[in-house]
């Protein structure tokens, strides 16, 4: 019965300090639990996170002492059970003797708060930083990345913010560069096409009074981070990003296409309407055979394309992943139609387009 009961317990332990994906669904997660006791973390990032930190140390502390009176609800009669009540018990009232300390004289010893202190400007109180970001924290464009179960990266427009089951890290975006430090990658399935690589990014503060820390995203994830950034993220020359599907797409996309006749056109080419980066330089100029009357009856066969040339190759490859259909394996054989005209093309009706002279 001991046995069952602490196994139980050891089990139940794990999952409240490090709640899997099913139980942060289910909603048994302490921040969901005491969701009216936390209030809203959107009003009050600054105040619903330091009542987090507060109540997940309180839980966490007196897990040892849930364990004690489980063995006594199971009938153990252990004569040390009554002393291991008490031993266990302490835990837990040095943890409230510390938690008072958090919140008395203002707070200012909470660990979320002296996060805060290095921006607190002298003369002024935490609670201007904390309100400053709050309203950011409000604001839809902010970036926030789930790390784990319990811990989130958020960047706002000035900061930036690992949240962890104790503590906060807090950085101004100015006062900090990130740089990628390793990287891993996993795949997902056996032919690599779902290959997920992921990165290790220490954020370094310029000052020393603010503390250091790092975190662990997927390169998808990286790529929507670096919009939110006011500096992109420093990648060393010996680690290398893996690039998304859709580059390495396109990257194969534009080897068949320029395995394709070159269309000339009269006229100096224009930029591309999709990217505005890069000059225009793919025509589609239907070029493929229409299939045997006896096939007739499938997909709709090609037709041309009467547009000027308005795409760069990259643009138009990744149109075509954008509208491919089925395993990426067989996105090469398919069909998509002119982003314009709506004339369906194939891959082999894709050619570069040149200007006289070029
Ligand atoms: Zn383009
Ligand atoms: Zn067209
Ligand atoms: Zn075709």
């Amino acid at each position: 019965m001991d046995v069952l009961v602490t196994l139980f317990y050891f089990l139940f332990s794990i999952c409240v300090v490090y709640p899997p994906t099913e139980f942060v669904s289910a909603g048994f997660t302490i921040a969901q639990l005491f969701e009216s006791f936390l209030g809203s973390e959107n009003m009050n990032f600054i105040g619903y996170h330091m009542k987090r930190t507060t109540i997940t140390a309180l839980i966490h502390s007196s897990l040892p002492l849930g364990y004690v009176f489980c063995l006594l609800l199971a009938g153990d009669r252990n004569p040390w059970l009554p002393a291991a009540a008490a031993a266990t018990a302490i835990i837990p009232l040095l943890m409230c003797y510390r938690l008072l300390c958090w919140w008395e004289n203002g707070q200012a010893r909470h660990p979320v708060v002296k996060s805060l202190l290095p921006y607190v400007t002298p003369g002024t109180d935490w609670r201007l930083v904390a309100a400053n970001l709050n309203i950011e924290f409000r604001n839809v464009d902010k970036v926030a990345i789930q790390l784990n179960t319990t811990s989130r990266f958020v960047a706002t427009e000035t900061w930036l913010i690992k949240l962890t089951q104790y503590k906060l890290n807090v950085v101004k975006q100015g006062d900090c560069t990130l740089v990628a430090t390793a990287t891993d990658s996993h795949n997902l399935t056996p032919s690599g096409e779902d290959e997920v690589q992921y990165v290790n990014i220490e954020a370094i503060p310029t000052r020393d009074d603010v503390e250091r820390f790092t975190f662990r995203i997927s390169t998808t994830a990286l790529r929507d981070l670096q919009p939110r950034l006011s500096q992109a993220v420093r990648v060393p020359d010996h680690i290398s990003l893996l690039p998304t599907l859709i580059e390495r797409f396109v990257t194969v996309f534009k080897q068949y296409v320029d395995q394709n006749p070159v269309y000339y056109v009269d006229q100096e080419l224009e930029l591309c309407i999709g990217c505005m980066q890069y000059p225009a330089d793919v025509k589609l100029n239907k070029r493929c055979v229409a299939p045997p009357p006896h096939l007739e009856g499938g997909p709709p066969p090609c037709t041309q394309c009467n547009c000027r040339v308005l795409w760069c190759c990259s643009c138009m490859g990744r149109w075509w992943a954008a509208r491919a259909q089925g395993p990426p394996a067989g996105w090469l054989a398919g069909r998509a139609t002119c982003p314009v005209c709506r004339a369906a093309f194939c891959l082999l009706d894709v050619c570069p387009a040149r200007a006289p002279g070029s």
